[in-house]
Order: structure tokens, then sequence, then C-alpha cells
């Protein structure tokens, strides 16, 4: 028999369960889709030069050298002289500075100076294929081979769609007599793959020199994802509205060596190695930041019921969500400032025990951590002041997120239904770095997104092996790009 008072807290147990339930079932059905309702618009047709003029692009190898000095100048004087002649009216209508030599702006001006301009990016260079991968390749990585409809070579993905397809589309409206309202920037970097500081980060003082306020900007990020996101069958178009920092660490000891014969106590590969196992031993703590915030608000409605129970009910269910994201490296990035040591050097024989020993650290910074916030934190968890700890050089600090309600984002998204209206849209967090992070001067409002579809095959070759991108995307791109700037430069204010 149970005693009345088991009794009683049994019975309140119940009611306080059944309360749990009742909000969690309420907050689920009324956990409403943000997808908003946009009709889709009629198919133009691409010329279909425009295919070529991407296989053409492709085959000029405009590779970045780690060593800026080293750059490959004749490849890209060709890819200048490229698109100069593919695209005559963009280049005799336009405005063409080069800065720097190498990276490009295509200034068209907007009939209306008192609108603010409109910046689309991209950049040219590609980053190498390493010799011992060009057999793996099925077409030659610089070859621009079309096959079986997909146009196959390093940059298809990465970025000559965004450079071309903007081209091709710009081109495309002028040869209709189109005239933008606002003024529409074209600003292609040639040096971001090896971090931007000669094409990005002048520009963009070029640009703020001239007073340059933009609207909005849109450069590479993520893509439509099909079958990338968890939970969900449909298509996603994720569009960056943040991305995160970057910093490396580079940790040295310099301590007594001597022959391996007869090891002191502690050697300085004894000393480091044991502080690269107590970084990774100590991840930084997950963290829902804003864009990841606004991702679970904008796909956790799409979700099958369960999912959407824990999406709608984030004040409890949040450790089981952090849960299975953690579970898989990207969703794991989400949510965390990452560690990764990426070089570790020390030793030249085997029976000598070195002096010195250094490692290289990689973070990738989530928004709201600071560089300094990961160098006290990494300081502390070493905690031995036999490691000194420098910095890389290349740098940078997470950006703010920009806003999902912006009239850049409303444009960037509903232009994406008009495009693509299977696909559902969502902000996201990049977790790589692009460009655009260096853009934060001449606006707020700083997009990433890529107008092509990337699925679990295809995300591989992403500066991998077979890069490729299909025809069918690439001229989606184009007519992605067309409409965009269609939207953002003769709609209503
Ligand atoms: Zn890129």
């Amino acid at each position: 028999m149970i005693r009345p008072d088991m009794k009683k807290i049994f019975l309140s147990l119940l009611t306080i369960f059944i309360f749990l339930i009742a909000v969690m079932l309420f907050n689920t059905f009324t956990f409403d889709s943000q997808q908003v309702h946009v009709d889709p618009v009629p198919k133009i047709d691409i010329p279909a030069s425009a295919k070529e003029h991407m296989s053409q692009a492709i085959t000029i190898p405009t590779v970045s050298n780690e060593d800026p000095s080293k750059i490959d100048s004749a490849a890209f004087f060709r890819f200048h002289e490229f698109i100069k002649t593919t695209y005559p009216l963009a280049d005799s209508l336009l405005g063409i500075t080069k800065i720097n030599t190498f990276s490009l702006i295509y200034e068209w001006k907007g009939t209306d100076p008192s609108l603010k301009p409109v910046i689309l990016m991209g950049h040219m260079d590609v980053v190498p294929v390493a010799e011992e991968n060009i057999d793996k390749w099925d077409h030659p990585p610089f070859g621009g081979e079309i096959r079986n409809g997909m146009i196959y070579g390093r940059g298809a993905i990465d970025d000559k769609v965004s450079v071309i397809g903007n081209l091709e589309a710009v081109e495309l409206l002028l040869s209709r007599g189109f005239q933008p309202n606002r003024t529409i920037y074209l600003c292609f970097g040639h040096d971001e793959e090896i971090g931007g500081i000669n094409g990005a980060t002048a520009i963009v003082e070029h640009l703020k020199n001239k007073g340059v306020k933009a609207e909005f900007v849109l450069d590479e990020g993520f893509a439509i994802s099909q079958g990338l996101v968890p939970g969900i069958d449909k298509d996603v178009a994720l569009i960056g509205t943040a991305e995160k920092g970057f910093v490396s660490l580079k940790l040295s000891v310099a301590l007594e060596g001597g022959h391996s014969s007869m090891p002191g106590e502690e050697s300085a590969i004894d000393v480091l190695a044991r502080a690269v196992v107590k970084l990774k031993d100590n991840p930084f703590p997950a963290e829902v930041t804003q864009p990841v915030n606004d991702f679970m608000d904008h796909l956790g409605p799409e979700m099958p019921f369960t999912q959407k129970v824990a999406f709608a009910n984030r004040w409890l269910l949040e450790p089981v969500i952090m849960n299975s994201f953690s579970e898989s490296a990207s969703g794991s990035a989400m949510l965390h400032t990452t560690t990764a040591p990426t070089i570790f050097n020390a030793g030249i024989k085997e029976n000598v025990i070195p002096y010195t020993a250094n490692a290289t650290v990689n973070f990738r910074i989530l928004p709201g951590t600071s560089i300094q916030d990961v160098k006290n934190r990494v300081a502390s968890l070493i905690n031995d002041d036999r490691i000194v700890i420098g910095e890389g050089s290349f740098n940078s600090e997470a950006p703010q997120s920009s806003s999902t309600d912006s009239h850049g984002f409303v444009t960037i998204r509903n232009t994406i239904k008009e495009i693509f209206p299977e696909a559902l849209t969502s902000p996201n967090l990049v977790v790589g770095a692009t460009d655009s992070r260096y853009y934060y001067p001449l606006s707020d409002d700083v997009y990433r997104f890529t107008p092509i579809h990337l699925t679990p095959e295809t995300i591989k070759t992403f500066h991998g092996i077979n890069e490729r991108l299909s025809v069918e995307d690439f001229e989606n791109a184009i007519r992605y790009y067309v409409r965009l700037i269609e939207n953002a430069t003769s709609s209503i204010e």
C-alpha cells in the first residue's frame, strides 16, 4: 500500500510532469515556420557561351601561393585579359579600378546617387592542387572540361562561380539596357586563399576613402545544402550572417637537450606535447551564438516532430541539442571555438634530445569571443612559463552578426525563393574565413551565400579532388545574380 505522503509526492511530480509536457507541446505547436512565401520567377535563357566562359576561366591557373612575392602574375594578367574580352559591355560601360595590380573593382553607377550601393564579391584566386593528387582527378584540374553536364576544375565552386556568375549576370543585364537605381560594385580579390591582405583589405580601404557606405555586401559562403542539415530532407539555402574568427598560436619551448641514452626528467618535446594534450582535453565550452540561434529558429519548425520539440524548447533541452550537434565535426564547429594543432616540430636525429620544440595551434573563434579571450584561456590551461605563446600573422576577430531583417538579408533571401522555390532558407554561421570579414567598415549588413547546391559528395571537392559544378547550377547562379541585381536596384525603398 502507498503511504499517503508518498502519494502526495507522486501526485505533485505527476502534475509537474504533465505541466511540462503541456508547455513543451504548446511551444512546439506555436513554433511557427519562418519561411516566407515568394512567387518563383520564370527561368531566363542563359546563352550557351556562358558555360564555355566558365570553362575557360578555370583553365587560367590563378593559384594563390603562400608566399605573396611568388604570385603568378602572368596567370592573373591573363585572367584580366580574359574577362576584358569576354565581357565587352562591362569593360566599356563600367568603371574599372585595379587594386594592388591584381584585384578588381567594377563600378556600375546607379541612377539615384541618394541610394546606398550594393557590393557583390568574389575572389579570382584558387588553392593549389597538390602534385601527388593530380592523378586522382577524373579530369585535369585546370582543364575546364565539361563532362556529363559537370564543369570540372579548380575554382569551379571556390570561387570562380561567383566571379564569372556575376560578370555573366552584369553583361546580360547591360545587353538588355538595364539601369540600376543604386550603384553596384563587383569586388574581386586576388589573394583570398592566403588571407586577403593585398586584395580585400586594400579594396575596402579604397572604397572607404571614396566614402562608400553600402546597403549590403554579398560574398561567397555556404550554399544550398542537400542532405547536409541533419533532420531536413529538403534543400536548405544557408545565408551566412556571421563567420568565425581565426587565430593561430605558436607555442615554443627551449630546454636543455642532450643524448637520448641519458634523458633528463623532461625534454622540450615532453613539455610541449603535454601542453597540446591539455588544450585538446579541455575544449572551449559549447555556446549558442546569435547566428546559430537564428539557424535553430528558422529550421527548427521544419524538422520532424521530435527534433521540433527539442528546438521549440531550448530553455529545457539545450543540452540535448548541444550533444547531438557535437556528434558531427561540422555541428560541433558551430557551437565551439575549435582547437586544432596543425604544426608540430621538434628534433632532427633519432638519438638526440632536441633543445627546442614548436607547435602551432589553430583556433576558429565563435562570435562574441575575442582573440585575447583565447590567448588568456590557453595561457591559463597550459600554466607553464617555460612555454612562450606567440601569435601567427593572419588573425581575425569574429565579426558581429548581421541582421536578418535588413533590406540586404530580405533581398538575398527572397531572391533565393524566386530562383530556388524548393529550398528552405536560414541564417547561418560560416565556420571558415571569407574576405567579407574585412567589409564591415563599409556596411553592417554583410552576408555570405553562393547560389549553388552542395551535397555530402560535392562538399568534399571544396579545396579537394575533382572540384566540379553542374552546368545547371552554374546557369542558375547567373539567374540568381541577375535577379538579385534587379531586386536590389529597382525595388521601391
Ligand atoms: Zn573561397
